[in-house]
Parts: structure tokens; C-alpha cells; sequence
């Protein structure tokens, strides 16, 4: 019998993954699931982008590639900076992964040392905390509230940062919450890590999506002086409905480039030709399609405030980005609903699955007990059936 390491017995499975891989497996045995638990763009990847991989097969790019990445992307990636944030930054700065979760496996494994601690806000993407966990190095979990709409202050993050900080994760649009900090609260926290050696990594993967006065803020461009300390993580999971693509990047530094292109190059040599090329047509074409989800995505959003701020019980604060709701349900707890007792998200989220069929993602595995997430990347229908048989279950609670 072969012995699993320390390290792969210490990882968790993705909670967002295990939640979709449990509503599959209903779907499968017939039963109807609303899942809001991945989250997952619901529309086809635009047809112009899907041309371009046919095209880069018939021509014969189905080969490695250089480590970082084909140069015409990583051109088309600083071209992509300069028009959406006015960021000048140059090809070797940029290394394309497969994914942006591997850009931050990537990052980290270049940069943290064991030991090390990396501040990470809660919630946070569930992710982030056994990505750094993997390299010996210790996250450190600031709370937020959900009456600070979820942000952490310059004050909290001071009081974090000791002198083994090594990082910051931040992520703005934020998963799970939605949360999109302003220009100015960003530059409120720049100035605490300015003051100290510490970097930031920030997660910028929901930057084209955001809703009412929402802007998107790419950090590293904020001022001169965060261009040497900061990693910006990208990809077109979100933006462009490219999930299954696996096309993420990182922008950084040459010295850190180089640095995650050796770790990238002993671990999957390249990212994906084709889907490199998918990326090279969705980033220099057309970004109507961007727009035209965007603007879907915030009529579910307003679909699914309205319907779930008619449920007693549930509450949330109104956020403007990414494609999720974190709501309070705590005032559930200690209640029974359909036979069972719920004492945490945990058993709330199963119990939810189990019962009314609906599939939501428990708060604790984003480090926020007490609440769960709903991805409203899933069509109108779904959005109003789902929050309907939800709001039907939990009238039952006694
Ligand atoms: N960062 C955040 C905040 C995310 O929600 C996701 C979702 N998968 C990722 C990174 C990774 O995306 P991907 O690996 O699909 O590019
Ligand atoms: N980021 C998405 C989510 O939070 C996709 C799943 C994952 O990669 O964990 O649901």
C-alpha cells in the first residue's frame, strides 16, 4: 500500500468543485438540481474565438510552445493592459498558465518560503488558503463584515502584517462576496504596504465584470512604485465564458517571470497551444460579446436581490461585481428544516441540496461561517425557479 505524502493528505478537495461534482451525480440519477454552486459562466465561449482554435489546428500549432507562452499573446496581453487600465507593461513581464488558479500555484510557489505568512481577507476564494498552505507557508485570515460590505480596512491590514508577512492576496472583484474596492480604498491600502516589504498578489480575474457605478481598479497600476511588488493575475475563464480553455496569466516582474517560467517549465512545460491561440482571438477581437454578458449578468443579479430579499431571514449587502451573492442565513441556525437540524452553512448547504434541490456553497469553506454563496451564472429560469424553491423550503423551518 503506497503512502499518501503529508502534503496531498493535508489538501483539500475544491469545496466549489465538490459541490458541482455532488449536483452532477443528482442530475444524473434524475433529479432536477437547480446548482448555483459553480462558478461558471452558463454561455457558450463566443463562436470568433471557438474559429480561431479550429483554425490554429488546421495550421499546425499543436506543439509545445515556448514555457511562458507564444509571444503574439503575451503582446496581445500588454496591448489588453494598456487599452482597458492604461498599464504599460512589456511581453517579459507576462507568463501565460494554464488557468489563472495556476498562475496563483505558480506565484506562490515562486515567491513564499515555509514559514512565510500571507494575508489573505475573509471571505476569500476557497483556493487561496491550501494553495498557500501547499508551500509550507501560513495564511493569515483577516475577517471582514458583511457591513463593511466585506472590505478590509487599511487599519486591519496594518494590524495583520508582522514581520514574517510575505503577501497579500487580494481579489477585487471579489469571489464570494462580489465586493469591488474603489480606486481610493485600494490606494488607502496601498499606503500600509508601501510602508512594508510585504507584496501583492492581486486577483483580478473579475475585472471585466462589474455592475452600476462599479470600476474595476488594477492594482500594480495605482502608482510607479507597486509595479515592483505586485503580481496581477488574470485569465478568460470569467470575462470570456473560457473556463474549459484553461487560460490564465500573471504579470509581474522579469526576475519573478523567469522564477515561475523555470517552475512552469518542470511542471506542464507550456500552457495548452491551441487554447493560447483561442486567447490571442478573444483578447485582440471583438469584446462586444464581453459587454453582452456583462449586461446579462447584472439583470440576473437584480433578479436574484429582488427575490432573495423577499426571503425572512436572509440577509446581504448589495455588491457589484463577479457573479455571486454571499448571504446571511445564521438566522436558520438552531432550526429544522425538512427533518433536519442546522447548525452551520455546512449542514444548511446539504441539507438545501438534499431537500429543496438547490445547490449553494457553504460560507465556512470561503472562511465566513454563518453564510453561502450563489453563483448567478445560470439563466433567468433556473434563477427564478431556484431562489423560488429555496424561499418554499425555508418557510418551512421551525
Ligand atoms: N481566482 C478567482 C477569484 C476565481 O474565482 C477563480 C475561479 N475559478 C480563479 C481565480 C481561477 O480561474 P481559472 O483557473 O479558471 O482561470
Ligand atoms: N472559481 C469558481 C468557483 O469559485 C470555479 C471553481 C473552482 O475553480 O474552484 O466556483
Amino acid at each position: 500500500m503506497i503512502l499518501i505524502s503529508k502534503l496531498a493528505a493535508s489538501v483539500q478537495p475544491s469545496a466549489t468543485l465538490a459541490a458541482g461534482a455532488k449536483a452532477k451525480q443528482m442530475k444524473a440519477a434524475g433529479i432536477r438540481v437547480f446548482d448555483f454552486s459553480i462558478g461558471e459562466p452558463d454561455f457558450p465561449t463566443p463562436q470568433h474565438i471557438c474559429d480561431a482554435a479550429d483554425k490554429a489546428m488546421a495550421a499546425g500549432h499543436t506543439h509545445y510552445t515556448p514555457v511562458n507562452g507564444i509571444p503574439e499573446l503575451k503582446a496581445a496581453i500588454c496591448r489588453w493592459y494598456k487599452r482597458y487600465h492604461q498599464f504599460d507593461i512589456t511581453p517579459d513581464m507576462v507568463i501565460v498558465s494554464n488557468g489563472a488558479k495556476h498562475s496563483i500555484h505558480n506565484t506562490l510557489s515562486a515567491t513564499l518560503n515555509p514559514g512565510d505568512e500571507v494575508v489573505i481577507p475573509a471571505p476569500y476564494w476557497v483556493s487561496y488558503s491550501d494553495l498557500v498552505a501547499m508551500t509550507g507557508a501560513v495564511p493569515v485570515i483577516v475577517p471582514t463584515t458583511a457591513a463593511s460590505g466585506f472590505k478590509m480596512s487599511p487599519a486591519q491590514l496594518k494590524a495583520a502584517i508582522t514581520p514574517r508577512t510575505k503577501l497579500l492576496m487580494i481579489n477585487s472583484p471579489n469571489n464570494p462576496t462580489g465586493t469591488v474596492y474603489s480606486r481610493e480604498e485600494l490606494l488607502a491600502l496601498a499606503d500600509v504596504i508601501l510602508e512594508t516589504n510585504v507584496s501583492v498578489l492581486s486577483d483580478e480575474i473579475y475585472e471585466q465584470l462589474v455592475y452600476g457605478t462599479a470600476k474595476p481598479t488594477c492594482f500594480a497600476a495605482l502608482k510607479p512604485e507597486l509595479r515592483e511588488r505586485t503580481i496581477t493575475i488574470s485569465g478568460a475563464s470569467k470575462s470570456y465564458a473560457m473556463t474549459g480553455w484553461r487560460m490564465g496569466w500573471a504579470i509581474a516582474v522579469k526576475p519573478l517571470v523567469d522564477a515561475m517560467g523555470n517552475v512552469q517549465s518542470q511542471q506542464t512545460s507550456c500552457p495548452s497551444s491551441v487554447s493560447q491561440y483561442a486567447l490571442l482571438a478573444a483578447l485582440d477581437g471583438p469584446q462586444e460579446c464581453v459587454e453582452e454578458m456583462r449586461k446579462q449578468f447584472e439583470v440576473r443579479r437584480n433578479l436574484v436581490y429582488d427575490k432573495l430579499s423577499k426571503i425572512p431571514g436572509v440577509t446581504f449587502p448589495k455588491t457589484e461585481g463577479a457573479f455571486y451573492v454571499f448571504f446571511d442565513v445564521s438566522s436558520y441556525f438552531g432550526k429544522t428544516i425538512s427533518g433536519v437540524k442546522i447548525t452551520d452553512s455546512f449542514s444548511f448547504s446539504k441539507a438545501c441540496l438534499e431537500n429543496a434541490h438547490v445547490n449553494l456553497v457553504p460560507g465556512s469553506a470561503f472562511g465566513a461561517e454563518g453564510f453561502v454563496r450563489m453563483s448567478y451564472a445560470s439563466a433567468n429560469s433556473e434563477l427564478e425557479e431556484g431562489t423560488d424553491a429555496l424561499a418554499k423550503w425555508l418557510a418551512t423551518a421551525s
